[in-house]
């Protein structure tokens, strides 16, 4: 009780503090610097969106396709716990990195909303509707780490797509064991291994029978969902769908 006391407080000190320095500082655009948004309507458009695809070999559901979007191919299947994969946005592009960067390095809260309404809009352009999903749950970011940034960038983005479609969050779930490396700086191989065992699951009760949708903010190697995923498959879950703002 005590813990989690000290918690909110960590919690709502970082809150008047994001706020009063957006004040003093408010948002400008990534690309074109307008003043009051992180990334205007104007230069969202120009920037490229792709279909869902293929967790694993990242294959497009063909447009027009009987195959439900995003669905895990037929020779990826039986290597991925994953059964469909949303994610609008390619890393490449340098607005969507430098807005990842802000969010996650320089605390610009307000642009996981803005993720989440992309991510919201991509769900309905795939006409994946989330009422078929029983909850989103956000990869978890080790405790220590979260403390440090004072917020789980995943978990606003879900908040915020919450908002938009109805589709309850639970935070709960799943936990971390262990801290793991930073992903950025592991080699493909080295990826799989450091994510292994990196979660468990804490609420069997609520795993089992469900569909539920994992959410990053970004998929490098797709490590981190997988294993995810195979947990929660472990534990009982019927479905697990993966989103990502980019990948
Ligand atoms: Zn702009
Ligand atoms: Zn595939």
């Amino acid at each position: 009780m005590e813990r989690s006391d000290s918690m909110g407080f960590i919690q709502i000190a970082h809150t008047t503090k994001e706020t009063l320095f957006d004040l003093l500082f408010p948002f400008s655009c990534v690309e074109c610097g307008v003043e009051g948004e992180v990334w205007c309507a104007a230069c969202r458009c120009v920037v490229r969106t792709v279909p869902p695809s293929c967790v694993r070999c990242g294959l497009w559901t063909p447009a027009g396709s009987r195959t439900r979007a995003g669905r895990t191919c037929t020779s990826c299947k039986p290597h991925s716990s994953i059964y469909a994969y949303v994610s609008p946005y390619l890393y490449d592009a340098p607005s969507v990195r430098e807005l990842v960067h802000r969010l996650k390095y320089q605390r610009v809260r307000a642009i996981a909303p803005l993720f989440g309404a992309c991510l919201a809009d991509a769900f309905t352009k795939a006409a994946i509707s989330l009422s078929d999903i029983s909850y989103i749950v956000p990869i978890p970011l080790h405790p220590t780490r979260e403390r440090t940034r004072g917020f789980n960038q995943s978990g606003l983005i879900a908040d915020e797509m919450s908002r938009l479609t109805g589709c309850p969050v639970r935070n709960n779930v799943l936990r971390r064991r262990r801290r793991t490396a930073p992903q950025v700086e592991c080699s493909g191989e080295e990826r799989l291994a450091n994510v292994r065992d990196a979660f468990a699951v804490a609420d069997p009760l609520a795993v089992h029978d469900a569909k539920i949708l994992l959410l990053d903010d970004v998929k490098t190697t797709g490590a981190t969902l997988e294993e995810a995923a195979r947990v929660l498959k472990e534990a009982g879950a019927k479905r697990v769908w993966a989103a990502t703002v980019a990948h």
